[in-house]
């Protein structure tokens, strides 16, 4: 079997380097990471795509990580971790209000990747999503794992959009003829 069973993460981190190494360590866990560094982004990702997990500082300029929390406590099969930069008696009760996980940094990515673990075995099986996670290199020389669902796919193979993502760099490009060919070949693998 090729696709792997992990969790939908949505990774909310404003550090740029804090969230390229927990992207790439959920990534190495089997996970499908969404990063951003935005909360409007965040927002309208866990709106059009609820995530498995939703993991987000609560610091995030502006805005308050914890209105993330409190929105995914909405959404019955999204369960979600913030993350502070100090231990605040006040945040840490208003995050186990939402159901939130409480963690204060610099987060040990153990007990970060454990916390998921737990949560899998809690959601429902439509949480757990078929996807594939393609080993590629990214124009800046980054090893990562873009992942797609089978429909994604699809639709992105008919309409020439197919775009693979570092999760390192934020950068986006099309994969080579080479990586096409293997999409193509697990595609049909799967249509079948
Ligand atoms: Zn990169």
């Amino acid at each position: 079997m090729s696709a792997q069973s992990g969790c939908d993460v949505l990774l909310v981190v404003v550090d740029r380097e804090e969230r390229s190494s927990l992207a790439v360590a959920l990534q190495d866990e089997g996970h499908r990471v969404t990063a951003t560094a935005g909360f409007a982004e965040a927002r309208q990702q866990l709106e059009k795509h609820p995530p498995g997990v939703v993991i987000s500082d609560i610091r995030l300029g502006d805005f308050n990580g914890l209105h993330l929390a409190f929105l995914a406590s909405d959404l019955p099969t999204t369960a979600s971790i913030v993350l502070d930069d100090h231990r605040d008696p006040m945040l840490e009760s208003q995050a186990r209000e939402f159901q939130a996980v409480y963690l204060v940094k610099p987060i040990d990515t153990i007990e970060l990747i454990t916390h998921i673990s737990r949560f899998l075995r809690c959601l429902t099986p439509h949480t757990m999503t078929d996807w594939k996670a393609f080993p590629a290199t990214c124009p800046n020389g980054h090893e990562v794992r873009p992942a797609f669902t089978v429909d994604e796919l699809k639709a992105g193979q008919v309409e020439g959009t197919l775009q693979f993502h570092c999760v390192q760099c934020d950068t986006d490009w099309k994969p080579t003829a080479e990586e096409n060919a293997h999409l193509r070949r697990w595609l049909e693998e799967h249509s079948t």
